[in-house]
């Protein structure tokens, strides 16, 4: 019998919980459902379930999913959408010109009018959606049947100032995970654009601010998300950060040659440090071929989860979906499919322990020491 945790016999005896319930309940790295919400009915669009995209409250609940990280994206303004994501195809696949980057007054606008939205449906949720902020408030959320634990993540930092004057303001408003770049440059670092096939490594890394940036998420117990990241970005939060290393959502670039996945070193380094990596159901960075193509099976996504257990430990990957921020797998469709994803793992050999571990587990621990 093979094994899934190659660095457990020391270190996953301390964190293995026993499986009680077989409806396990998960919880997600990633989406963007916000994102997607009518301005005039976000609240009953969220609350009572809308048509389309891939996230609502009644589709949490028929999936199980008991929380996950809710994304505040920034939309490109329109004075640069002309400018955004050009796209060139090549033999083998496409690259993507570096979009430009944002206005801070801009971003920030834009980041008050998504909290606002937000505000909307925690107001109308009636406790059924809890903005969650601690390690025990998570730790009672997650797992309970009537209740979704909303983790409030901002994908790319351009509304933050760059001497982090403002920080401690989203800090309290609930801001408990924090990507430095989506895959534009900022004032902190520079994303990787997207191409395929092509290495992370494509620029410098984390500017002076990026790291000052680095050392408040620390000093305030907020995440930092290496998601689209570049490499170098990578190696430099990874030398200065004291908490673990988190890549929301993400897939495995031996599996499928995306610059926005990570090398084999990467997973080492964020198994190191005790983190984890979420992997993204994006059919762009779960396919070999890099294609778009929703005829894809949904044990292409546990193949990922596979390659990252058995090459640094169960206890080191989870679950970062991209739900309504990528195209996925029709085989699982929305968070409906979560089930799907749980019964490829069962038939790849993971048992009732290490499903719980990918499902939510190992996503708890890391945010419970990150935020402690
Ligand atoms: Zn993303």
């Amino acid at each position: 019998m093979f094994s899934h945790s190659p660095t457990a016999a020391n270190t996953l005896s301390s964190i293995l919980v026993p499986m009680t319930d077989p409806t396990t309940r998960v919880f997600d790295g990633h989406n963007d459902c916000l994102l997607r919400l009518p301005d005039h009915t976000p609240a009953t669009a969220f609350l009572d379930g809308r048509d389309g995209g891939h996230l609502d409250l009644p589709r949490a609940v028929e999936g199980g999913l008991g929380g996950g990280l809710f994304a505040l994206f920034i939309s490109p303004s329109p004075e640069t959408t002309s400018r955004e994501q050009r796209r060139t195809d090549t033999s083998d696949g496409f690259h993507l010109d570096p979009p430009p980057m944002l206005r801070p007054a801009y971003a920030r606008d834009e980041t008050k009018r998504l909290l606002d939205r937000l505000d909307a449906v925690l107001d109308a949720a009636d406790d059924r959606i809890v903005l969650v902020t601690t390690a025990d408030e998570l730790r009672s959320t997650v797992p309970a049947d009537d209740q979704l634990a909303c983790v409030l993540h901002f994908e790319g930092a351009p509304m933050i100032a760059p001497d982090c004057s403002n920080l401690d303001d989203y800090y309290d408003r609930g801001l408990r995970s924090l990507g430095l770049v989506w895959s534009r440059s900022n004032q902190f670092a520079h994303g990787v654009p997207f191409a395929f096939p092509g290495t992370p490594d494509t620029g410098p890394g984390l500017t002076a601010y990026g790291k000052r940036l680095v050392r408040r998420c620390n000093e305030l117990g907020i995440v930092v998300d290496l998601a689209h990241l570049n490499e170098q970005g990578f190696w430099d939060v990874a030398a200065l950060s004291s908490d673990p290393l988190v890549v929301s959502h993400a897939g495995v670039h031996e599996l499928c040659p995306s610059t926005r996945n990570l090398t084999d070193d990467q997973l080492r380094a964020v198994a190191d440090s005790a983190g984890l990596v979420g992997v993204t159901f994006a059919l762009s960075a779960i396919r070999s071929d890099g294609r778009d193509d929703p005829d894809t099976p949904v044990d292409r996504i546990a193949a990922h989860i596979e390659y990252i257990a058995d090459t640094v430990g169960v206890e080191h990957v989870a679950i970062g979906s991209d739900f309504d921020g990528a195209s996925i797998p029709d085989s699982l469709g929305d968070a409906t499919g979560l089930p799907s994803l749980l019964d490829a793992l069962a038939r790849r050999g993971f048992d009732a322990n290490e499903r719980q571990l990918i499902a939510r587990e190992n996503w708890l621990r890391v945010l419970e020491s990150t935020w402690d």
